[in-house]
């Protein structure tokens, strides 16, 4: 269901993929930077008003890095399990900073934790989003051996979100690493195939592959410009969208 207000927008669901480690600030090894967390709380609450519908996944890098440094030698699938309870961990930090900010929330979890969190229901998730609630879902696929940018994009296609808009904290995908590289350029659009030929990153292959098989477009911004997640919904030029369509052009620059 679409307000009237989100008749303006070239994206009116979207799922949201905030990793763990944008939550780290500028100054933290580990843990959580509240005024990140507060400014992710205002910009999505602006994209909520403008009557979009937003589902976010969020990652847990910034506290499971640490723990699995600490702990080589563990075995993978337990160790891919703490990962998975530390992106709970941010999305309930998330919920209480939406909540703050007036929004209504609810927390879907992969992994069941009836005390904390709803189990993940497609059909439920979709029903909140239509309500007007930020939907977030925690505890990746549920799954070890896979990472929160699968979950993002296998639940971005079962909420049919018209787009996945990786929120990070570059400005999109560039010819080449734009912190080493002063002539980097940043792509205003890309096909996909042509971001795995470049060998450039955007999600992992697993991922990848899951949207490039639906066809599901990729917008990759900086989520910690003010405005630019409204900016997005609105179709303006922000950030790199990756695309499908044989029909448009392989690489387009931001400056051309
Ligand atoms: N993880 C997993 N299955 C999933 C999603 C995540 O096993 O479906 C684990 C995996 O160990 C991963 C960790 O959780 O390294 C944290 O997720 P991710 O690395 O994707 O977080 P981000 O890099 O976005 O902060």
């Amino acid at each position: 269901m679409s307000t009237d207000a989100s008749t303006d927008l070239t994206y009116c669901r979207v799922l949201l993929k905030l990793s763990g480690e944008a939550l780290l600030g500028t100054d933290r090894e580990f843990g959580i930077d509240e005024q990140v967390l507060r400014t992710y709380a205002k910009e999505v609450k602006k994209a909520v008003e403008l009557g979009a519908e937003i589902a976010i996944v969020i990652g847990g890098g910034n506290i499971f890095r640490g723990v699995q440094n600490a702990m080589k030698g563990m075995t993978r699938a337990h160790a891919d399990y703490m990962g998975m309870l530390a992106t709970m961990i941010n999305g309930m930090a998330l919920q209480d900073a939406l909540e703050q900010v007036g929004l209504q929330t609810r927390l879907q979890s992969s992994i069941k934790m009836e005390e904390i969190a709803e189990p993940f229901i497609r059909r439920r998730a979709i029903r909140h989003l239509e309500k007007g609630r930020v939907v977030i879902f925690g505890a990746g696929t549920g799954n070890p051996y896979f990472t929160t940018d699968t979950a993002a994009a296998l639940r971005g296609l079962e909420i049919d979100a018209d787009v996945i808009l990786k929120g990070t904290r570059v400005d999109g995908v560039f010819t080449a690493d734009p912190e080493k590289n002063d002539d980097a350029q940043r792509f205003r659009a890309i096909h996909g195939k042509e971001v795995i030929r470049r060998g450039l990153k955007v999600m992992d292959m697993t991922a990848f592959t899951l949207c490039q098989e639906s066809s599901m477009s990729i917008l990759v911004f900086n989520m910690g410009i003010s405005g630019n997640l409204r900016r997005v919904l609105k179709g303006e030029s922000v950030g790199t969208r990756v695309h499908w369509n044989d029909s448009e052009s392989i690489a387009e620059h931001a400056d051309a």
